[in-house]
């Protein structure tokens, strides 16, 4: 089992079951060394009075979110690490820099959903794929995860090829977009999230592809592991299969964050 996941979700965003301490017990039987919450940060790019139901957390409990982190990990054998997903909307950066400076996350992953306001990842917007040109849409997507990457607000880029989640392939030669994320992480000295939710969906495989990760690993660009568990039953699920891509990748390490530094840890001795 890998001995990290950093993705894990709760009931506060209203699309997630279970209790914390589930989620903890279940990492604890798997034997995981330490884990990560990182819930959907409250809707904060949307006008007030608008909102996305059941989609994250409100601005209100979000201090109840950080409470309920602290103290279940003080109950549990393992580290339990204080972290948030938050959506990068462009144009409002300074209204996420504000949110996230209130509170003390471990570490920030950034992530986008959206391209212009359309939820891609969300199955009841799905049939915009076929009104869409795919190139196009895959385009936009890369450019808008650099962008995230580049502003510096994040010290992981979740699920770097989401777009891919329903199984919709374009035609275009992915290599020279992958070349261009790497890059951008790299300069932007951001960590890559291996997510294993991908195996979930259509899509069948771990976010990021094997390509994609070579390319991070060639440019150098630092990785995490993480379920995006949305149930207590999901937590570590894929994670295996994660960690063997990680290996396959060339990568023989993953990086943690305690207060948003870094720390390191070898992955010899947990991929089979
Ligand atoms: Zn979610
Ligand atoms: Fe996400
Ligand atoms: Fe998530
Ligand atoms: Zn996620």
């Amino acid at each position: 089992m890998s001995p990290v996941d950093y993705h894990l979700h709760t009931r506060l965003c209203g699309h997630a079951s279970g209790e914390l301490e589930e989620y903890l017990e279940q990492a604890v039987r798997l034997g995981i060394r330490e884990v990560g919450f990182s819930d959907h940060l409250p809707l904060y790019f949307l006008p007030p009075g608008k909102t996305i139901p059941d989609y994250a957390m409100g601005e209100e409990e979000l201090p109840l979110y950080v409470e309920m982190v602290q103290n279940c990990a003080r109950k549990f054998p393992l580290r339990v690490s204080l972290g948030i997903e938050a959506d990068y909307v462009p144009g409002c950066e300074k209204k996420l820099a504000a949110l996230l400076s209130r509170y003390p996350f471990d570490y920030v992953i950034g992530s986008v959903h959206f391209l212009d306001g359309w939820g891609f990842d969300n199955p009841a917007e799905m049939e915009e794929y076929s009104r869409r040109d795919l190139d196009r849409v895959y385009e936009e997507y890369f450019a808008l995860v650099q962008q995230a990457a580049l502003s510096g607000l994040f010290d992981i880029i979740a699920h770097p090829d989401l777009i891919k989640k329903f199984g919709f392939q374009p035609g275009l030669d992915l290599s020279p977009l992958y070349e261009e994320t790497a890059r951008a992480f790299r300069r932007a000295g951001v960590c890559a999230e291996v997510n294993s939710a991908g195996l979930r969906y259509p899509a069948g495989e771990i976010y990021p592809s094997l390509g994609l990760l070579k390319c991070f690993f060639k440019h150098g660009v630092p990785v995490t592991l993480g379920s995006d568990a949305h149930c207590p039953e999901q937590v570590g699920a894929g994670l295996p299969e994660a960690l063997r891509l990680l290996r396959e990748a060339g990568y023989r390490e993953v990086t943690l964050f305690s207060a948003r530094k870094r720390r390191i840890l070898e992955i010899a001795g947990y991929c089979k």
